[in-house]
């Protein structure tokens, strides 16, 4: 029994399209996120009932849910699609935590709906278990992100480059509004669906905005501090969209995301992005960007049209400072440093040395504590030159081993577990999946994922 409150499904007809999930054969629960259960006041044993599993599934709809895919539009690439929206997510509705807090609980793969255009409006296990595992690596490192309540998988094949297990990915949003939610009333001219999305947008995420304009400030303020925490992990989301992009600062849509192992800055994984526009060091550039694209959207509600264009200009501006000032905290607490004005040039030389060696980005921080990070370069003269300067500084220990965590989800221990489990073996997803939410923990059955991979094992290509 779940209490649903949908403040989406109650806005303007044009916002969404009713539709309900397409039932699927055989479904069987692959993993259940309990403590996120708990916290959403869901109950586990029921989730993992048979009515549970069928609406985890798609199969069944609970009572109070209101089904609807969104409507969205976005600039995939940098080219503007119109019309795009849920084409294989249908969003059950909203539930309000014991904390106060309201999240969308929303079924990605669950068939078609009036916005897919080519696709059949399904999934694969191997993206439902890589966002699974990424999304909820994220939210242990206190990542903002939509989050992974549970992977069914649902007895059907589903056709890519070959048949491959289907699979249904419930996911939990603080919304699922985009930069590509406001471009869709923006591009038709429609301001009072724009005026309703912002008022809607302010009262459930950014209470504190009166208008578009400290609306727009407040948005670009949490994307600053979002993007800066993936650069500190060495994480390339993959496809930066501007429908990939959430109003609530949250990472959305993990496709062909990916972590770095050996540090460059021109790093790249995903098959479809072959100019490199979504790369790791441009990701703060592209976010200044999709923001420009919300900022345009937001304009025509501004008042006057010169000095709202100067205003929201100067806002989406602001977002550099305010990167500067994320950045500086985050590889600061990878240092081990605070506050401290040597922060900026021992960070760069750092990844300058690491980048002539291609180091690797996790096992270079996590080793500057008990001084394994040197083994990470062929050459270690340059790194112990930098070692001198940055011990003199005095670093924190105990903030480098928070800030720095000694497992990631790694390309190859991914692709591993998504290949076993496309054979029915879910061990090595679950493996992973406790290994990368008890960071603090260690074990020493769990010492082979701090690893990198070997050259062999090396996973240069992500796929969709
Ligand atoms: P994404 O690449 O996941 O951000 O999706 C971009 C757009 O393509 C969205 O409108 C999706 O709903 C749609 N889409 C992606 N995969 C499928 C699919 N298998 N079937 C239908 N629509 C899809
Ligand atoms: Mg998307
Ligand atoms: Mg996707």
């Amino acid at each position: 029994m779940i209490h649903f409150d949908n403040s989406y499904a109650r806005l303007p007809d044009g916002f969404f399209a009713r539709v309900r999930p397409t039932p699927v054969a055989a479904p069987s629960l692959i993993a259940l996120n309990e403590p996120l259960a708990r916290a959403m006041g869901l109950d586990p044993d029921w989730l993992r009932g048979p009515e549970g599993i069928a609406m985890l599934a798609g199969n069944d709809l609970p009572q109070g849910a209101d089904p609807i895919a969104q409507a969205y539009a976005g600039h995939q690439f940098g080219g503007f699609v119109p019309q795009l929206g849920d084409g294989r997510a249908v969003l059950l509705g909203e539930v309000v935590s014991p904390d106060g807090q309201r999240h969308d609980i929303q079924l990605k793969g669950c068939g078609k709906t009036p916005f897919s255009r080519r696709g059949d409006g399904r999934a694969w296990v191997g993206p439902v278990l890589r966002e699974y595992l990424v999304s909820e690596f994220m939210a242990a490192m206190d990542v903002p992100t939509t989050r992974a309540l549970a992977a069914v998988s649902t007895g059907e094949t589903v056709w890519r480059e070959a048949g491959r297990p289907g699979g249904v990915l419930t996911r939990v949003a603080a919304s699922h509004i985009r930069v590509g939610t406001f471009q869709f009333f923006a591009v038709r001219g429609n301001e009072a669906a724009l005026t309703a999305l912002t008022d809607h947008v302010i009262s459930r995420h950014y209470p504190t905005a009166d208008g578009p304009l400290t609306l727009l400030q407040q948005v670009v303020a949490r994307q600053a501090d979002t993007i800066a925490q993936w650069m500190g992990l060495g994480f390339i989301h993959g496809v930066m969209n501007t429908d990939n992009m959430a109003i609530s600062g949250e990472t959305i849509d993990y496709g062909p995301c990916a972590f770095m192992d050996g540090y460059h800055p021109d790093t790249v994984f995903s098959s479809i992005d072959r100019m490199g526009r979504y790369a790791w060091a441009q990701q703060p550039q592209i976010a200044v960007w999709n923001l420009a694209q919300f900022a345009s959207s937001l304009i025509p509600l501004m008042g006057e049209q010169d000095s709202a264009i100067e205003a929201a200009t100067k806002a989406v501006h602001d977002f550099a400072p305010l990167y500067q000032a994320a950045w500086l905290r985050r590889f600061g607490a990878k240092l081990g440093l605070v506050e401290n004005p040597q922060i900026q040039p021992l960070a760069e030389e750092l990844l300058t040395v690491m980048a002539r060696q291609r180091a690797d980005f996790t096992r270079v921080f996590a080793g500057l504590t008990d001084g394994t990070a040197r083994h990470e370069f062929t050459d270690p003269a340059p790194f112990d030159a930098w070692i001198r300067t940055w011990c003199a500084q005095g670093p924190d220990r105990d903030l480098i081993a928070t800030a720095n965590p000694r497992r990631i989800p790694r390309n190859h221990q991914i692709e591993a577990a998504i290949t076993a489990a496309s054979n029915g073996d879910f061990a090595p997803f679950h493996r992973l999946s406790v290994a990368l939410t008890n960071l603090r923990e260690e074990r020493r059955e769990w010492a082979d994922l701090a690893l990198a991979p070997r050259p062999e094992q090396v996973v240069s290509q992500t796929f969709c």
